[in-house]
């Protein structure tokens, strides 16, 4: 379900106000939001709106403290908003939505878009301060209702699409986070099917169930390959082009012929074929899963060569750890979805007992599945059966 306010919401409150107003006057004090209150109620929010044009108001909380231009609608947004939409802005639950309202990337109840190929949500609290005072309610007792990022018209009340939102969006992005390229998001006309080169481990069944590849999936689609040491550039290039390219150690109880290492340097070497030209549009993702085999060594040469930090991310069932698996991805989000931390100990006590104990039956690929979701803004999906059976 929607997540309630996350604990780190709580600490971004909206600080010292900046209180000059756009014509220089002082604000009247009644208008600014309470700062116990977090995000303030709809009639202040109204009344910021009324006195103040969206650019110069952070339309996620109507904090005056413009930081920068929302990405998506007219208006601005301020410094707390932007990290919150940084983090949430690829993240998506269970069921195939995105978790968060795309306005303030906040928000407890959400109305959902019903476009088959949206993924959007949209706070209560959001709808009814910029488009009016009970759009909410009406929208909920819809029998169907699309969004404003899918609807034919641009403005609803005073929430206005922008022109051209997938380039503010990558713009936004590249300007505000850039710990990895974003690639620009793709409309939903465009958007063609995943081309997949899987390695060790296969990914086949979890792209299947959330509906990238079709159920029987012509050939070529996925190509997977267990052993790819006679692999060259030129095969690689004969059987691309790859949009994602993913790989795995392989799951316990799977005989090994190679050293752990062995999968981070022939992943990485195969990637480097995968990959398009430095510099290209095109949008390409990459994936590599941990089934915890590796050494300490091996963890840093991972590193090294992926230019990237790996991410836990674990199955807790009750207070146990159940499985956990490192991950090392370019793919949106895979950052903010990963686990509390844990610790070194518990992580190598867990591979030592996985030793010892017979493996359950999912593969690394079952813990990750969810992570491919935000692939949805890049490549077209065919029906699927979202009934998260992790
Ligand atoms: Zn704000
Ligand atoms: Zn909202
Ligand atoms: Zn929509």
């Amino acid at each position: 379900g929607r997540g309630p306010f996350p604990d780190s919401m709580a600490l971004s409150s909206p600080g010292t106000l900046n209180l000059e107003t756009v014509d220089g006057s002082d604000p009247d004090p009644a208008l600014l939001p309470d700062r116990e209150q977090w995000p303030p109620p709809c009639e202040i929010r109204e009344a910021l709106f009324s006195s103040q044009e969206p650019p110069y108001v952070c339309i996620c909380c109507g904090s005056l403290q413009v930081h920068t231009q929302h990405p998506l609608f007219e208006g601005g947004m301020c410094a707390p908003c932007k990290d919150k939409f940084l983090e949430c802005l690829f993240l998506y639950d269970d069921d195939g939505y995105q978790s968060y309202c795309s306005i303030c990337c906040a928000g407890e109840t959400l109305l959902i878009c019903e476009n088959p190929d949206c993924t959007r949500c949209y706070c209560f609290e959001c709808v009814d301060t910029l488009v009016g005072p009970g759009t909410s309610g009406k929208v909920h007792a819809m029998s169907y209702w699309v969004c404003f990022l899918c609807l034919p018209f641009p403005r609803s009340g005073l929430l206005q699409r922008r022109r051209k939102w997938r380039t503010w969006l990558k713009a936004f992005y590249d300007r505000e986070a850039n710990p990895l390229e974003m690639y620009k998001t793709v409309p939903v006309w465009k958007r063609e099917p995943i081309r997949v080169l899987s390695l060790f481990g296969d990914i086949k069944k979890e792209l299947t169930s959330l509906g990238f590849l079709e159920d029987g999936s012509k050939p070529g689609r996925l190509k997977h390959l267990d052993d790819v040491t006679n692999v060259v550039r030129r095969d690689v290039n004969e059987w691309g082009p790859f949009d994602l390219t993913y790989g795995s150690t392989p799951a316990l109880g799977h005989t090994c012929d190679h050293p752990p290492g062995w999968y981070v340097y022939q992943f990485h070497r195969i990637l480097q074929y995968a990959r398009p030209l430095p510099g290209s549009p095109q949008p390409f993702f990459w994936m590599f899963v941990d089934n915890l085999v590796l050494t300490e060594e091996d963890l840093d040469v991972a590193t090294r060569f992926l230019e990237t930090d790996p991410v836990t991310i674990q199955d807790v069932r009750g207070r146990t750890v159940q499985n956990a698996v490192r991950v090392w991805s370019n793919i949106p989000a895979v950052k903010s979805r990963h686990s509390a931390l844990v610790s070194q100990e518990e992580l190598s006590l867990l591979a030592q007992d996985r030793q010892r104990v017979k493996p359950l039956a999912q593969g690394p690929a079952t813990l990750v599945k969810n992570c491919f979701l935000p692939l949805r803004e890049y490549f077209k999906y065919f029906s699927t059966e979202l009934t998260s059976s992790l």
